[in-house]
């Protein structure tokens, strides 16, 4: 079993809330935990596995007293690492998290690393390689369809299906090299067409996993949006009216000489990550000023436009240079104020853009935002129904192995079909399945493994 120490963290988010927790996971947490625990009743830790025991954390040294505190212990195998784990339940906010993490490192525990404890609960066997990356993918989930995404994974359904498909495969491989080492006549091998209809169910259902990619992949990043129009037209309006009905989360990604911020908006469970809404929002400052330009960035950037115009005046010039730029864009054309006379219909529209979907909206009367609602999911998922409850691949890793175990297995089956030796077929064969070994960690460099798990934050 890989356990070099017992490591400790904060396992929640630094800031004030009522509790914290610091978590310890090894197998000396039990004796480290005793050192610095104090019952009212001066009872010692007792090491029950799976109860709750409330008492003081303080430090053996000085004697202080740190926090009030519940500890649970969780004894190997039975908790989330498969080693000793000890919580410690203490008060939320900087102050006593960081003095318990400081009292328990000072009694033998060692900082984890990033994801430590997931991936030691990856190296103990308890989850597979997918597994633990749905781990990150539900700490990070967007909207709650992504979140059943990620916890399908992480209940094993995307392992599953490998599984099965490496079992097919392999069965293969094994009778490719019987009828190396034995001829026809001391062993029953399958004849050749058996053994192509095994690899083509294997490549049917990569591909069918793979055709399903691209929703994975939006419901795990989001689908980038932007919405567009000239000033006036009811861009920021429309904004609100989407925010006010839609839960969204505000990340701000630094790296740039001002921060980018994005908002992601979950419309009926898909992910629409608005990029830079800062103009929108407040558009007189100087991000508006750049006016034309941005708009420009904003589309080419984008996977979704939703193009606005003012139904109740004709179209200027201004709309027109908008629309020269949303060539070969995914378009959803908002005519808004429909409450008013219109000026404009979609019939305006017939030969100057290209466009998916049209929807009249009315911010100010609150009419047609449900319809436009429906008909992003509609564009985005292309209309095919059913996103939230099959497996899906939604991660980028997992797409480029199976892509090379369809290269392989493609490989093979030509060899198999062109009457090729066995070798021929064998060796892209052994290729495919290191591929999708890679993706539940059967085969795994070190290196991957450390990449996998620098994505998680300390603590989890
Ligand atoms: P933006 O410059 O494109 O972001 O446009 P705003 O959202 O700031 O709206 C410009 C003006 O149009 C404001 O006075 C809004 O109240 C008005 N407006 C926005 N949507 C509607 C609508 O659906 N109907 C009517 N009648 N007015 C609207």
């Amino acid at each position: 079993m890989y356990s070099p120490g017992t490591i400790a963290a904060i396992s929640t988010p630094l800031g004030t809330s009522g509790i914290g927790i610091v978590r310890l996971s090894g197998s000396d947490s039990i004796n480290i935990a005793s050192k610095v625990f104090l019952s009212p009743k001066r009872k010692t830790l007792s090491s029950k596995s799976h109860v709750i025991q409330y008492g003081y954390i303080f430090n053996p040294e000085t004697g202080k007293k740190i926090d009030e505190a519940l500890i649970s212990i969780m004894k190997s195998p039975r908790s989330y690492t498969r080693e000793d784990i000890v919580e410690i339940n203490c008060h939320g906010g900087i102050v006593p998290l960081r003095e318990v993490l400081e009292v328990v490192l000072a009694n033998g525990a060692r900082l984890a690393d990033p994801g430590e404890f997931t991936k030691r609960a990856f190296l103990n066997g308890r989850i597979d390689l997918a597994q633990a990356e749905a781990v990150i993918d539900i700490i990070n989930s967007r909207t709650e369809v992504s979140l059943g995404a990620a916890m399908r994974q992480l209940e094993g359904a995307l392992s599953t299906e490998i599984n099965k498909i490496t079992d097919k495969v392999f069965e293969v491989m094994v009778q490719l090299e019987a009828a190396i080492d034995f001829s026809e006549e001391d062993l029953n091998v399958l004849p050749r067409s058996e053994l192509s209809l095994k690899l083509e169910n294997a490549q049917r259902k990569i591909s069918n996993l793979l055709a399903d990619w691209e929703n994975g992949r939006i419901l795990r990043e989001g689908i980038r949006t932007t919405i567009v129009g000239r000033p006036n037209v009811g861009k920021s309006s429309l904004l609100n009216a989407l925010l006010r009905e839609n839960r969204c989360i505000v990340t701000s990604i630094p790296g740039t000489t001002r921060d980018i911020i994005e908002e992601t908006i979950s419309i009926k469970g898909v992910p629409l990550v608005m990029h830079d809404t800062a103009g929108l929002r407040h558009p007189q400052n100087e991000v508006e000023q750049l006016g034309i330009e941005l708009s420009k960035k904003s589309i080419s950037e984008a996977d979704l436009v939703l193009f606005v115009v003012d139904s109740s005046d004709p179209l200027h010039k201004e709309d027109k240079e908008v629309i020269k730029e949303l060539k070969g864009k995914r378009v959803i054309l908002v005519l808004n104020k429909s409450d008013l006379p219109s000026a404009v219909r979609e019939t305006t529209f017939k030969n100057i853009l290209c466009y998916e979907r049209c929807v009249s909206t009315s911010t100010i009367k609150e009419e047609g935002i449900n319809e436009l609602e429906d008909v992003v999911v509609e564009v985005v998922f292309s209309g095919k129904a059913g996103h939230a409850g099959e497996t899906l691949v939604t991660n980028r890793r997992h797409k480029s192995s199976l892509v090379k175990a369809l290269e392989g297995i493609t490989e093979a089956l030509r060899a198999l079909k062109n009457e090729e030796s066995e070798e021929f077929v064998i060796v892209p064969l052994k290729d495919a399945l290191e591929s999708l070994g890679e993706i539940v960690g059967k085969v795994t460099s070190e290196d991957l493994i450390e990449g996998i798990f620098a994505q998680f934050c300390i603590g989890k």
